[in-house]
């Protein structure tokens, strides 16, 4: 992936700072349950941090940042500003008035508008404070228990991912679906299709950033779109169960499988129309 020169100032990095983020830290119960219920709204699996029995952790000194994570933070900056300034143009080409979501950069834990954000979650995106908090040490579980040759393109499309599911808020369809759960109409099986409609969809606005930003600035090196079809069928639920638990439950699918994640991001990045993107029309059926 070739850096542009473009920065972000929508960026928090509290990595360093001392302290998991000032009183994140949360025991067992409540807090443990409560992050739990988090990660299955986001389509996460919960057991292994419930296994773990409870999420405290020492207390990170404070500390200056080391160069490679400096330059991590200036990549972020760097992918951010690019986030912001595709979806700005898309969002006037359509009418609408775009607004940038914060990226959270943290290490161990942190405070979020979810509740408290912990590094076992993975990546995550918070509608309530319209946030994106990233622990960059999932990237690490990436590469070593799923698999997937993790390179600087394929960090962004995780990053474009969730800023995908900021999309999804602006443009009212979290609401929508938030709507749904509560109604309590619908059975696990119906809302896990629901998850899966929108995961995939956050797959798919990745791909639209994807070659509306290759169109600007040129961003994309041999092999970059092939990382991030790796990534994006290294986290599909088929793979995930099948390396977690041995075998595949395909109605307990909250992410959609690795054949639906790289078709969606690749729908995305072959038309580039943010029109196309109608999972939901195909998966609740
Ligand atoms: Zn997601």
């Amino acid at each position: 992936m070739k850096w542009t020169d473009d920065r972000s100032d929508n960026v928090d990095d509290r990595r360093g700072t001392g302290g998991g983020g000032g009183g994140a830290i949360v025991g067992g119960g409540l807090g443990t349950l409560i992050i739990a219920a988090i990660i299955f709204f986001l389509g996460g699996d919960p057991s292994s941090l419930l296994s773990s029995g409870g999420g405290s952790s020492a207390p990170t000194e404070q500390r200056e940042l080391n160069a490679n994570e400096l330059k991590i933070r200036e990549f972020v900056r760097m992918v951010t500003a690019e986030n912001e300034q595709t979806w700005s143009k898309i969002f006037a080409e359509n009418g609408m008035r775009y607004q940038p979501a914060v990226v959270v950069l943290f290490e161990d834990a942190t405070q979020s508008g979810c509740g408290p954000a912990q590094a076992a979650m993975g990546p995550f995106y918070c509608p309530a404070d319209q946030k994106v908090y990233m622990d960059m040490s999932f990237f690490k579980e990436l590469q070593q228990r799923f698999g997937a040759q993790v390179t600087e393109f394929s960090i962004a499309y995780v990053m474009a991912h969730e800023m995908g599911h900021h999309v999804q808020t602006l443009l009212g369809t979290t609401q929508k679906v938030d709507a749904l759960r509560r109604s309590g109409r619908y059975s696990e099986a119906d809302m896990n299709r629901v998850s899966v409609a929108t995961e995939l969809q956050a797959d798919f606005y990745a791909g639209v950033w994807a070659k509306q930003t290759d169109s600007r600035e040129q961003i994309l090196e041999p092999g970059d779109i092939q990382s991030a079809i790796e990534a994006a069928e290294a986290v599909g639920d088929d793979n995930i169960q099948k390396r977690s638990q041995g075998y595949v439950n395909q109605e307990s699918f909250t992410h959609g499988s690795s054949a639906q994640r790289k078709e969606w991001f690749m729908k995305g990045y072959n038309t580039g129309d943010i029109k196309q993107g109608d999972t939901f029309n195909q998966l609740l059926k």
